[in-house]
């Protein structure tokens, strides 16, 4: 592979200089427009964009990846297809957003499949098997069987969504979402033949390295399947090589890359694709405004008294905070072995920096999920009872979760954050902290296996897998001098504002644009 990898271009396609100027969410439709004129789009997603809450009201949680398509969707128009997560019709018809009132909305179809079917696609292959797969911890992915099955009739039953869809529906491009629907494109073309707009995907998960295809019977068929995108967009440009290097493994000299274009000759026929590298990102100034908000404020205050973090007098004592749903590869167990050894090395820390630890429970219809949550709670346990004193608790944790109104003033009063997902696909929550410490001197302690660490430069960059290590950068990062730490965070921050959510659809809309351009469509 090696000579198909040395010819990736340095930057790729995610730095256009015509996306740079998109900045907040009317440029991107501006960005769209030009684009793809006033066609419609069609999304996918597992997961529902909004929030179904009786009669005729929705809500759609703001901030992320899914509300930044939401606002584009319900101002250029389309349709977003979606498994079904709560009550309510099968057809919604979505209103835009109330800044433009006057724009299209779109309609949401919620696509119910069986309980047990539904079960053995999302805990079963999705979680049980794909994601700890695709986190590079095989020892947890559950092999029972028959959810590969489940999983490819979830993707056929999308599929035949879509196809019905197309025959109303004349979208510029069809955006297929994650590792839960990655064979939705070839079920497509199975149903409906190759005469389709173009079908995107982006991976938002890692790519890992494979150095063998053997045991795996289904990760043929999950490659190929991707191969019947027309588009595939990653997180990072490691990702795509590692994927690059999966299509090697499987195809050989079958598979062909210059650099932007992968041809391959598969069983059913030659497949000529653009892989792409786009960094999925946040709206920082929505987050700035968030930290600053008198509201988010008060329960921010609410969260650090339960903590024991505010005294009496309404002082906050110094805390670290880490946010993440209870998720193995967030590296729970590996930051409970990070503060031992800080709090070893460094006993003058005892007493005075807790870790408040954001931590809502995850899937927990998966096995591995329940057993990391007690092995986590036990670890902390020991933690405590360790360096815990009676008026002080090294860890506290808020076992639910937080709203991102008052997540942000938590970031921003905070003395650092502390990330040490073992393999993390963005981590999002790195770009949120930043985004709440304008002018702030918290410091971003960031694991080195995330996306944003391999996207983003000048950050303190931690190893979870070596806690002496981390334990000793913890320690020199909160002693610098806080002038040069509030300017760091200011740096790192006009990164993200460059390179925001919004920037982060353009780059993905051109994308989609140059591939019905060059289909002639
Ligand atoms: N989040 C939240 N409330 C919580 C915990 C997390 O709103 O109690 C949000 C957080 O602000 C971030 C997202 O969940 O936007 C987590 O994204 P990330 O990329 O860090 O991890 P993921 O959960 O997608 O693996």
């Amino acid at each position: 592979m090696a000579s198909i990898l040395s010819s990736l271009p340095g930057i790729p396609f995610g730095n256009s200089e015509r996306t740079r100027e998109c900045r907040n969410s009317d440029d991107m439709v501006d960005f769209y427009r030009r684009e793809f004129g006033r066609a419609p789009l069609l999304v996918l997603t597992n997961r529902e964009p909004i929030v179904w809450e009786g009669a005729g009201t929705l809500s759609c949680p703001p901030g992320g990846v899914s509300s930044t398509i939401h606002r584009l969707l319900g101002q250029v128009g389309g349709e977003w297809i979606a498994l079904r997560d709560s009550a309510g019709p099968d057809l919604l018809r979505v209103p835009p957003p109330r800044e433009s009132p006057e724009s299209p909305g779109y309609l949401l179809h919620r696509l119910s499949v069986p309980r047990e079917l539904r079960d053995a696609h999302y805990a079963g292959f999705s979680n049980g098997v794909l994601w700890p797969f695709f986190h590079a911890d095989p020892e947890r992915i559950d092999a029972s069987p028959d959810t590969f099955s489940a999983y490819v009739q979830v993707n056929r039953r999308m599929a035949g969504k879509v196809v019905e869809s197309l025959t109303t529906l004349s979208p510029g491009a069809v955006w297929i979402h994650d590792y839960q629907l990655a064979l939705v494109a070839r079920e497509i073309r199975r149903m409906a033949g190759d005469h389709l707009p173009p079908l995107a995907f982006f991976w938002h998960i890692p790519w890992v390295d494979i150095p063998t295809s053997e045991g795996l019977p289904w990760l043929s068929e999950l490659v190929d399947g991707l191969l019947c995108h027309d588009r595939i967009g990653f997180q990072t440009e490691g990702y795509r090589e590692r994927f690059l290097e999966t299509v090697r493994l499987i195809h050989g000299s079958r598979a062909s890359w210059d650099g932007e274009r992968l041809s391959v000759l598969t069983e059913g026929g030659l497949r000529t694709l653009s892989l792409g590298v786009y960094p999925v990102s946040i709206d920082p100034s929505h987050f700035d405004r968030l930290s600053r908000d008198p509201e988010g404020i008060r329960g921010a205050r609410e969260i650090l008294r339960e903590a024991g973090l505010l005294d009496s007098g309404e002082e906050i004592a110094p805390y670290l905070i880490s946010v993440e749903r209870m998720d193995y590869s967030k590296g729970f167990l590996e930051r409970v072995e990070i503060l031992e050894e800080f709090f070893t090395r460094y006993p003058e820390r005892i007493g005075a920096l807790s870790l408040l630890q954001v931590a809502p429970p995850s899937r927990q219809s998966v096995e591995a999920y329940r057993r990391y949550a007690g092995q986590v709670e036990r670890a902390v346990n020991r933690l405590n009872a360790r360096f815990g004193r009676p008026d002080w608790t090294p860890v506290r944790t808020i076992a639910r979760s937080i709203s991102q109104e008052v997540l942000a003033p938590l970031y921003r009063s905070s003395a650092g954050a502390l990330i040490t997902a073992t393999k993390d696909g963005m981590n999002l929550v790195a770009k949120e902290f930043l985004a709440c410490q304008r002018g702030r001197d918290g410091v971003l302690f960031l694991s080195r296996h995330t996306g944003a660490a391999q996207t983003m430069e000048g950050l303190t960059m931690i190893d979870p897998f070596d806690a002496p290590l981390s334990a000793r950068l913890i320690h020199q990062g909160l002693s610098l001098d806080p002038e040069i730490r509030r300017r760091k965070n200011d740096r790192a921050v006009s990164a993200i504002e460059r390179n925001n959510v919004c920037r982060w659809m353009a780059d993905n809309l051109r994308a989609l644009g140059s591939i019905s351009v060059s289909a002639g469509r």
